[in-house]
């Protein structure tokens, strides 16, 4: 099911998809680009079910194959996300 993202910041007037899904993140337009998608992210109401919702979709996709910003992360900080918690994970014990 997919989460409720009603209040999304990036889908007010005047915001550019193109902010938030750079073919490259690596150029002068392009870092700028995507550091305004993370900063209006780190504001958004839901970044929390925006994130989650992402991460589930993702899944196990290599670092290269994961594109745009959601929830305020880049496609390789998910991808860093989802292996230190996958490193993690075993170690975890329920209380
Ligand atoms: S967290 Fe970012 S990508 Fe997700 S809904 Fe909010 S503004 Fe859009």
């Amino acid at each position: 099911m997919a989460a409720d993202l009603t209040g999304a910041l990036c889908a007010l007037p005047g915001e550019k998809p193109s902010d938030w899904f750079r073919e490259r993140e690596d150029t002068v337009g392009g870092k700028a680009a995507t550091a305004h998608a993370v900063r209006t992210c780190l504001m958004c109401p839901v970044k929390t079910a925006c994130l989650e919702q992402q991460m589930a979709v993702e899944g196990r996709t290599a670092a290269a194959s994961r594109f745009g910003v959601f929830g305020g992360l880049t496609g390789k900080q998910r991808w860093r996300l989802y292996d230190t918690v996958r490193r993690l994970a075993p170690t975890v014990t329920a209380a």
